[in-house]
């Protein structure tokens, strides 16, 4: 035990001398800083989320790791190892080139991870850490660490999906905004936040990705709503997301969304209405068997009751129909 403390320090060791690295690059980048620029991020918001840029080249991390071989830096994510097919040559090098980085942090605020995006049209857009001893991503939220006061100050959580949307809202005025990292919301992510906060407020893209992850998070909270928690869902234009629309329509207008935001009970509906048809008895019935998973998988709370009415007047029949139908009245194992 003591022996895996100590490698997860060298491994935390390792982040933190990387993201100083990176940090350390972006001062003199001039490509990297008017990427940044252009699209409307001061240096203050930029230091405040740690940004950094890996240079192009394909060790430039020997400069800070004098022992580049180590085996540490592979596990960290920081370098690949690569052996040949053919003759078990081995290559090392940077996984991270050429890239705005984004460090990620746990809520301790070391550096467990990155993202980093290209600066053009490059594929892949994104290139984040692998999985590792210190990092999960279906575990970790970006941003939580740097949004924890502006969350309780504010009252509640902006859940995005990307970083640029994280950044750019604290940069507009909203600062209790952290993001899914590329993984559709886990009920780990929903556990996670719902200690941080009674209220969530998620706002995915507005495009066929955003409403699918939207759904998935839907999912993922279900079994952790109670009463005492408010769930709702920004849904903004397809073409937006909260980073393009904070620029396009202002602070105001997002605050406006924030407000109008929906309701997972109305969300829960609208999913099981879907395109059915209210008018006939299938369509009510398929309305009533798209709900019915969701519903079984909240747990007996007074919102899972005013789902049900609002379900029963909305398919001509009664709550405690449905409830016969669902067997809800079934023990639930907590
Ligand atoms: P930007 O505004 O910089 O173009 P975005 O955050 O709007 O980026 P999206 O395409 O909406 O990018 O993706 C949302 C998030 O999904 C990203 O912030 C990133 O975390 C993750 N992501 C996107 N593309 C990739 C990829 N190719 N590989 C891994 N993760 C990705
Ligand atoms: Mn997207
Ligand atoms: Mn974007
Ligand atoms: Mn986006």
């Amino acid at each position: 035990r003591a022996q895996m403390a100590a490698h997860s320090m060298a491994l935390t060791e390792a982040m933190t001398r990387a993201s100083d690295f990176y940090r350390a690059q972006l001062r003199g980048a001039t490509n990297a800083i008017t990427y940044l620029k252009g699209r409307g991020l001061t240096g203050e918001i930029a230091a405040r989320f740690g940004l950094g840029y890996a240079p192009p080249g394909w060790d430039n991390l020997r400069s800070i790791f004098p022992d580049y071989e180590a085996v540490v830096l592979a596990e960290a994510g920081l370098v690949i190892d690569r052996v040949d097919e053919d003759g078990g040559n081995r290559k090392r090098y940077d996984r991270f080139r050429e890239r705005v980085m984004f460090p990620i942090k746990n809520t301790k605020g070391q550096v467990i991870a990155f993202g980093g995006r290209v600066l053009d049209q490059g594929e892949p857009k994104y290139l984040n850490s692998p999985e590792t001893p210190l990092f999960s991503k279906g575990h970790e939220l970006y941003g939580l660490f740097e949004a924890r006061q502006a969350i309780r100050d504010a009252g509640y959580v902006l859940v995005t999906e990307g970083y640029m949307d994280v950044v750019a809202l604290a940069q507009m005025g909203f600062p209790q905004a952290v993001a899914t990292l590329g993984t559709a919301c886990t009920p780990f992510h929903v556990q996670k936040l719902l200690r941080q906060t009674d209220n969530v407020i998620f706002s995915f893209d507005g495009d066929k990705a955003g409403r699918r992850a939207a759904r998935r998070a839907l999912e993922a909270c279900l079994p952790h709503v109670t009463d005492n928690k408010t769930i709702r869902f920004l849904f903004l234009p397809t073409e937006h997301d909260p980073d393009s629309y904070v620029r396009t329509y202002g602070r105001e207008a997002f605050e406006q969304e924030i407000h109008e935001a929906m309701p997972l009970s109305q969300f829960l509906i609208k999913e099981a209405v879907g395109e059915h048809d209210l008018q006939s008895p299938e369509g009510r019935a398929r309305v009533q068997f798209d709900a019915k998973p969701m519903l079984q998988a909240m747990t007996p709370t007074a919102l899972r009751l005013q789902i049900v009415r609002g379900l029963a007047q909305l398919t001509q029949t009664s709550p405690s129909e449905i409830e016969v139908l669902y067997e809800l009245a079934k023990p639930v194992a907590l």
